[in-house]
């Protein structure tokens, strides 16, 4: 093309591109999906800006929010096409080649080691997906502030892109081309189109159009008509003619089938948040959530929560606890502050990177909120500042917990169901056998963090934490467990911090409790110093470390001799140390077989903390 600009790819898109273009990966049908997932992205941007500038959409078909998925079975081309947001000539250079995303080289870095190129949607980069099936793509597209444009690449390591003279005007929005290759052939047939798009974008929120083919009956002239011999006419039509007497004159005709075509909508829209929730299957809150965060393998979410909320704020909610924990969680924990949930107003998608929807230590759920108290028609910074967020925050915080609890109350293998019967736990859905283990395997870190940061769900959230102990014998103990467990008399729930469990087995402020059948705490995340800097007590029980002064185990009257008789060896020693190495030297009853230990002072840092700050990590 004479007008064609010539651009090079971005080096990591360039590199994307050819993993895709040369992949083995079998299930090519994955691009279908981003792209509608794309042009819905598209037409959520357009209805969001219409909200507050009508005259945006323009008129006519341009007020049609709404995708088009038509055919050319001669010319092999598969195009898709929305009336979304479009895309200017700088945002389809930008957008399409030459600004890597950040996910790309995170991508490209997974495919080297064996990544599933199924998640390709999570990473930013889905739209490149559609080498898997084309060798030549254009994408015609046109935005309220510029001309129409066509990208177009044979994913060489550049594309072109020239002002669109030929094609039909768009209106606005864009129309993505694929060129298939031979092999992908099967993405002509309309039946293969139906069944992707049920499979795999049943929750989009815009109606999906096949040009679809549809058999129809048509009267046509009959071929006896034509050559005007009324003698052959069958017994049964010379029976209408009787019937219309005069009529001779009448064009005789016959029914055949025919082939015509007509848009045909593929999904049903009805948003799964808006449903009962008595009347939606696990299966489908299952594959709602994979769509939700483009992750579309068999796993299941491990719980969900589904609720109204009502009252002053109104809304409706899903939360999801993700079956896994993404690998960035909490090294990124504290420069990130979005939330993962998408914000609807009224069905409307808002935003998926709302602050403070949830706080920091619940990020890790999924989901989305749909307000009926927000305001539809103000900037998403006003709707950051509505007074009604507070309490959608609020409730959503409860319900989180609420769902978390639930999935140890449904484990059988947790303490809250010791007092379940035998047969009511055999009845319990096996399902649910040991995922409290498995939440908190992904995700107790962030239940710590919870009980350092908010104090106002700091019991709730206590309960919900798991830990090792002396008594556990290598499972996972809740408090409950512990204070189940105490031994009469005994005040103080006790705890060691450390960096692993066999270290901390061998220690010697261990001897004595555990020789006098006391149970203690393993805490052997760095996190859980500063947890237990926030956690002074649970159920009227003060937590003591046993590392540090101060600790009690019942009387000893022997302790007092004791101490008088060695007073000479205490104030030699404490002065030898001198005061800047020790606070003071003691007689106590905390040990059995070790002859000494270095305790630390009541208010002071462990041992482990001192090792945790020296090496600054969390
Ligand atoms: P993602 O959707 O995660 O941003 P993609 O690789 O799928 O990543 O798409 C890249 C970008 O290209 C999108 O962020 C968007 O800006 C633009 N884009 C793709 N398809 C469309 C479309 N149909 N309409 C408008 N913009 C689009
Ligand atoms: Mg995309």
């Amino acid at each position: 093309r004479s007008n064609a600009e010539k651009f090079d790819f971005q080096a990591e898109v360039s590199r994307l591109m050819d993993i895709i273009i040369n992949s083995l990966y079998s299930n090519k049908d994955i691009f279908l999906r981003e792209l509608i997932s794309n042009a819905s992205d598209a037409l959520d941007k357009i209805r969001f800006l219409s909200l507050t500038n009508k005259e945006i959409l323009g008129e006519g078909d341009n007020t049609k929010l709404e995708i088009l998925i038509k055919l050319d079975k001669e010319k092999k081309i598969l195009s898709i096409r929305d009336r979304g947001i479009g895309m200017t000539k700088e945002d389809l250079i930008k957008n399409l080649g030459t600004i890597a995303k950040s996910g790309t080289s995170a991508f490209v870095e997974k495919m080297q080691t064996g990544g599933d190129l199924n998640l390709i949607g999570q990473f930013g980069v889905g739209f490149y997906s559609v080498y898997l099936v084309a060798d030549y793509v254009e994408v015609i597209s046109k935005h309220n502030d510029d001309k129409q444009y066509v990208w177009e690449s044979k994913a060489d390591g550049s594309f072109a892109i020239s002002e669109d003279s030929w094609n039909e005007p768009l209106g606005r929005g864009t129309e993505i081309r694929l060129h298939l290759r031979d092999e992908a052939k099967e993405y002509l047939e309309e039946d293969k189109l139906k069944e992707l798009v049920k499979k795999y974008s049943g929750f989009i929120n815009f109606p999906i159009y096949l040009w679809a083919s549809k058999e129809v009956d048509v009267e046509v002239p009959s071929d006896e008509e034509e050559s005007g011999d009324e003698e052959e006419t069958s017994e049964s039509s010379s029976e209408d003619e009787t019937e219309e007497e005069g009529a001779e004159k009448k064009p005789k005709t016959k029914t055949v089938k025919e082939t015509t075509y007509d848009w045909e909508v593929l999904n049903d829209m009805k948003a799964i948040w808006l449903r009962n929730p008595k009347e939606v299957t696990d299966e489908e809150y299952s594959k709602f959530y994979h769509s939700l965060v483009k992750d579309y393998n068999d796993e299941k979410p491990l719980a969900w929560s589904h609720f109204t909320a009502e009252g002053d704020v109104e809304f409706k909610a899903l939360l999801f606890v993700p079956p896994k924990a993404p690998q960035d969680l909490y090294e990124s924990y504290y420069n990130t502050q979005k939330s993962n949930l998408k914000l609807y107003v009224r069905r409307v998608f808002i935003s998926d990177e709302f602050d403070d929807l949830l706080p920091k230590y619940l990020s890790f759920l999924r989901g989305l909120v749909d307000s009926d108290t927000l305001p539809l028609n103000v900037s998403r910074e006003m709707l950051q500042q509505h007074s009604s967020l507070k309490t959608i925050k609020k409730k959503l915080i409860r319900k989180a917990l609420d769902m978390i609890r639930r999935i140890a109350d449904e484990d059988p293998d947790e303490f809250s169901n010791k007092d379940k019967t035998e047969t009511e736990k055999a009845s319990e859905n096996d399902e649910k056998k040991g995922q409290y283990a498995r939440f908190w395997n992904e995700f107790g870190k962030s239940i710590k963090l919870g009980i350092i940061e908010d104090a106002h769900n700091r019991n709730r959230l206590a309960k919900l934490l798991r830990f090792e102990s002396t008594k556990s014998e290598g499972k996972l103990a809740s408090l409950d467990q512990y204070i189940a467990r105490m031994k009469p008399g005994q005040k103080d729930i006790f705890y060691i911090t450390g960096t692993s469990k066999e270290q901390l087995e061998k220690s010697p402020f261990l001897e004595r409790l555990t020789k006098k059948d006391y149970e203690v705490i393993f805490f052997t995340d760095p996190v859980d110093e500063y947890l237990m800097q926030y956690l002074m007590d649970y159920e009227d029980k003060k937590f003591q470390n046993v590392s540090k002064e101060g600790l009690k185990l019942g009387k000893d009257s022997k302790l007092k001799e004791l101490k008088e008789s060695f007073k000479e060896l205490t104030d030699w020693w404490k002065n030898a140390l001198s005061s800047e190495n020790v606070d003071s030297v003691k007689i106590s009853n905390r040990l059995d077989n070790t002859p000494c230990v270095v305790v630390t002072s009541k208010y002071g840092w462990s041992a482990n903390m001192e090792k945790i700050m020296q090496s600054q990590t969390l």
